[in-house]
């Protein structure tokens, strides 16, 4: 855990989230900015960086594994979404703990801006 991280004070119950799925090593909530009519964001409850920094691959195929879980429960399995893991300065990344985005219910242009 990382004291000022936003993400981990999400975790830790400190911040309100409305949070649809809670594991002991992941959970999953409603994006604060939606950029979609569905935007949730997966993390896990440790403090990792970034995809960048992720280490373990049992644990990024349980975060993807609990994206489609979730994105099926939203109903956009069969419409169809998109799961993004913005890395870094150039990827995106504003929050420093690694999220995986799942944005769906309206089409998804490519590429992406
Ligand atoms: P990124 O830009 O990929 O790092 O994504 C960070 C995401 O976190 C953005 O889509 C924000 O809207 C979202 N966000 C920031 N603060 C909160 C919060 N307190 N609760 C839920 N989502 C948040
Ligand atoms: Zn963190």
């Amino acid at each position: 855990m990382s004291e000022k991280c936003l993400f981990c004070s999400v975790a830790r119950g400190e911040i309100p989230a409305e949070i649809v799925v809670e594991r002991d090593d992941a959970i999953a909530f409603r994006d604060i900015s939606p950029k979609a009519p569905s935007h949730l964001l997966v993390i896990p409850r440790r403090h990792v960086p970034s995809l960048d920094e992720a280490d373990d691959a049992t644990e990024l195929g349980s975060l993807l594994r609990l994206a489609a879980e979730v994105a099926r429960d939203e109903g956009l399995a069969e419409s169809g979404y998109r799961v993004v893991i913005n890395t870094n300065e150039d990827g995106g990344q504003t929050v420093p703990h690694l999220h995986l985005h799942i944005l769906g219910g309206r089409r998804m242009t490519w590429p992406p801006g």
